[in-house]
């Protein structure tokens, strides 16, 4: 059995990203014994701000698919809840996923767990792909992203903007309650919280692409699995997203719960959210075919 694709198999390991696995991973280690309630708070907002509105609604619905659109200073804000989830910059993230659509468990895929699960939940971080941040490629996979002055912000400061936001929770948490809160808000809110994150996100490359069952004839392995659809606000019915990749809504039959989408429709409500992708029956012509059931639901505009 192999770990690893043929094609990073002569490739260096990207140290500074194994120390930061690494490090993060030790670091969440210590929640249980820094517990409190000001800090778990902590954990539960960061949680929902970088996984949820940075992450699933902002880097994956918004920028990566264009499933609606937003006022620029919404997106913007949208867009640093995503970077301090440490899951790579705007561009990274948006170039890599959209790499993911193109190549869905082909060879090229950035993570498929055809390769195996270990691969599509973690290991390929660990490989540079160039596809990701070469000029050339930005520019062919985010035009609309390439640029923006925000998104190139996000990018050159990565680093500092979550090393500043980490020594702020220990800095609030010390003026709270001393070296004890302040260890506690930056355990919880900082490392166990993105390590959390990280998971989720994880969760969807590699268990959505394994476990689960499927709405859709899709040509890739992807698949609907309640419980990450859970953890990850929607995204864990996966395999209606490869089927309608640019839909707002991933949640396609009457019982699965899709948080971001309710959240996009509020969005709507008040004015924040507009030209909203709906659901499209064959989307991709002769490879999209949903299973016996689902056309009313498939064709809801
Ligand atoms: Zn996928
Ligand atoms: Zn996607």
């Amino acid at each position: 059995m192999t770990l690893l694709p043929k094609r990073v198999e002569n490739q260096p390991v990207r140290m500074p990203m194994l120390i930061a696995l690494v490090l993060v991973h030790t670091l969440a280690l210590a929640a249980p014994f820094t517990f409190t309630w000001q800090g778990f708070s902590v954990f539960v907002v960061m949680m929902f701000a970088t996984g949820c509105l940075g992450i699933t609604l902002c880097y994956h619905r918004l920028l990566s698919h264009r499933s609606f659109k937003t006022h620029k200073l919404v997106k913007y804000f949208l867009m640093l809840c995503g970077t301090l989830s440490l899951e790579g910059d705007p561009s990274w993230w948006v170039a890599t996923h959209r790499l993911h659509h193109m190549e869905s468990d082909q060879e090229m895929d950035p993570h498929s767990p055809r390769v195996s699960f270990a691969w599509a939940h973690v290991l390929w971080l660990l490989y540079d792909d160039e596809r990701s941040h070469d000029p050339a490629a930005q520019a062919r996979f985010i035009p609309d992203l390439v640029n923006d002055p925000w998104a190139k912000f996000l990018a050159r400061f990565f680093l500092p903007i979550n090393l500043g936001f980490l020594a702020l929770l220990y800095g609030v948490g010390f003026w709270m309650g001393g070296f004890k809160m302040a260890t506690s808000m930056i355990i919880w809110g900082g490392f166990f919280r993105i390590a959390w994150v990280w998971h989720i996100t994880w969760f969807v490359n590699s268990v959505t692409h394994v476990l689960g069952y499927r709405n859709y004839e899709t040509r890739d392995d992807s698949r609907n699995i309640w419980w990450v659809a859970l953890l990850s606000f929607g995204e864990g019915w996966h395999n209606n997203h490869h089927a309608n990749p640019s839909a707002a809504k991933s949640g396609h039959r009457w019982w699965e719960f899709d948080l971001t989408y309710g959240i996009i429709k509020l969005m709507q409500v008040t004015g924040l959210a507009w030209k909203i992708h709906p659901v499209v029956s064959g989307q991709a012509p002769g490879v999209v075919k949903p299973l016996p059931g689902l056309q009313a639901q498939v064709l809801e505009r």
